[in-house]
């Protein structure tokens, strides 16, 4: 009898050549006896590149397209030579995966963008995993490599699939526990499911983490671990702030607030399948896999320090009838179903008797798609590249601290809470006649 499963992330950071693939092999050797599911991301910056190819192709630029395809995969075989032996099965491998894009190349662009995106991107998580896997069996350590697409039904709204999770489980029940019972670690793709009609589509961005989520959930895990570049959640991101430091517990309630609000060292999809079932979740340093992370699990809330989450990309919108009418009265609940239909993620909103503000992501062209969805009967005024600050915790020396240099457009505050929409002061530069 084999032993509880254990599912482990390994993101871009930890897979970004060929020596951090050999760290990622050294860490799994510790766990060699364990029975894991092992999910991987595409390998370093590859999504990115890979929406470049997209675009490129969707202008009509098909040249372009296929040099950006080109130069990724050229990345890829410069990563393997220094992994395999001339001649490995894994480059008629890894070339067939690459074939696939390459046929959507060959077409005119697609009309539905996002579902062209969906059949090109997921080329860099498929890839990634057969490297992944087929180094692994090299090093002694046997994998099953499995097809997440096969699991991972999704509706079909295509960069930003939504689990079916009855039809889901049932798919995984049909096949994943057979292969746990064999020798070693099963390993496949984050981020990638398909539609009923067996078309590839994505869960969003940095989704791997939540994938990872959803196979716990589906194998009733006894806990998750997502390997990062950082010691564990830290109490603001170390790109933007100096003098942060690691939360060693956090409740789940915390971590759902805080990677909601813009903690993007976990996807914010992955939190509640795991507080569902109660499975801990494990974050810890693929630098110093010795290092005791972050661990998040219960509902008992300690005394947190202020964490901070800056949010980029920020657009407010003044949304207001073109009648006149109350706005809270007559038309609320039409604007929110206009905003659960184009998937806009709903940050901040205030409302006062004619006007609505609401403060969303501004991904993608969904800001402008719902603004034309609603351009007959609501006037809005846009203000875009905005940043949302949340403070969990918050003193006001803290605040006062992060607006130094900004102007607040919308504020709120509740009893441990503070959330800011900023820009910042225009630089006004001035010579002395
Ligand atoms: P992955 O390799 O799994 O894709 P990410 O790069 O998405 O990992 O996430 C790790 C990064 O998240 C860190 O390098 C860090 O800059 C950033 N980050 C943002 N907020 C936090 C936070 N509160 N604690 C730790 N890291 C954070
Ligand atoms: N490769 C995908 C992305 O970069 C998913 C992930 O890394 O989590 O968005
Ligand atoms: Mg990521």
């Amino acid at each position: 009898m084999k032993q509880p499963v254990k599912v482990f992330k390994f993101g871009g950071a930890s897979l970004k050549d060929a020596d951090s693939v050999k760290n990622v092999a050294s860490i799994l050797e510790r766990f060699r006896q364990e029975n894991l599911i092992i999910i991987v991301s595409a390998m370093g910056k590859t999504t990115n590149a890979l929406e470049k190819v997209v675009a490129a192709h969707n202008d009509g630029d098909t040249h372009s397209a296929r040099q950006l395809l080109y130069d990724i995969k050229a990345m890829h075989y410069h990563l393997m030579d220094a992994l395999f032996d001339p001649g490995d099965e894994v480059y008629a491998l890894v070339n067939d995966t690459f074939v696939e894009s390459e046929w959507v190349l060959d077409e005119p662009p697609h009309g539905n963008y996002d579902f062209m995106y969906d059949q090109i991107v997921c080329v860099g998580e498929l890839v990634s995993s057969r490297i992944v896997a087929a180094y692994l069996n090299r090093r002694g350590l046997p994998v099953q490599w499995l097809d997440a697409r096969d699991i991972v039904l999704t509706d079909n709204i295509y960069r930003e699939g939504w689990v079916q999770w009855s039809q889901t489980q049932e798919r995984y029940d049909r096949k994943v526990p057979a292969m746990l019972e064999q020798p070693g670690f099963v390993l496949t793709q984050g981020f990638i499911g398909s539609t009923t009609e067996n078309f590839t589509t994505t869960l969003g961005r940095e989704g791997s983490d939540y994938t990872a989520a959803i196979f716990s959930y589906l194998s009733n895990a006894e806990s998750m671990t997502i390997w990062k570049d950082v010691p564990g959640v830290l109490t603001a991101d170390p790109r933007i702030f100096e003098n942060v430091s690691k939360l060693d517990r956090l409740s789940y309630k915390e971590a759902i607030e805080m990677t909601y609000y813009g903690a993007s060292v976990i996807h914010p999809k992955t939190i509640k399948p795991l507080q569902n079932k109660s499975i801990p979740l494990y974050v810890k340093s693929f630098i110093n896999p010795d290092g005791e992370g972050t661990l998040i699990f219960g509902d008992a809330d300690e005394a947190y320090p202020p964490i901070v989450t800056v949010e980029r990309n920020q657009a407010l919108m003044q949304i207001s009838t073109r009648d006149f009418s109350f706005v809270a009265e007559h038309h609320i609940s039409r604007l929110f179903n206009w905003i659960a239909d184009n998937r806009l993620q709903v940050n901040m909103m205030q409302n006062s008797a004619i006007s609505f503000s609401v403060c969303v992501n501004d991904t993608d062209d969904k800001v402008m798609r719902f603004i034309k969805a609603i351009d007959d009967d609501f006037k809005v005024i846009l203000d875009r590249g905005l940043q949302l600050i949340t403070v969990r915790h918050y003193t006001e020396s803290v605040i006062q601290n992060l607006l130094n240099g900004k102007i607040v457009l919308l504020e709120e505050r509740s009893k441990g809470m503070a959330q800011m929409v900023v820009k910042d002061v225009p630089v006004i530069s001035w010579k002395q006649a």
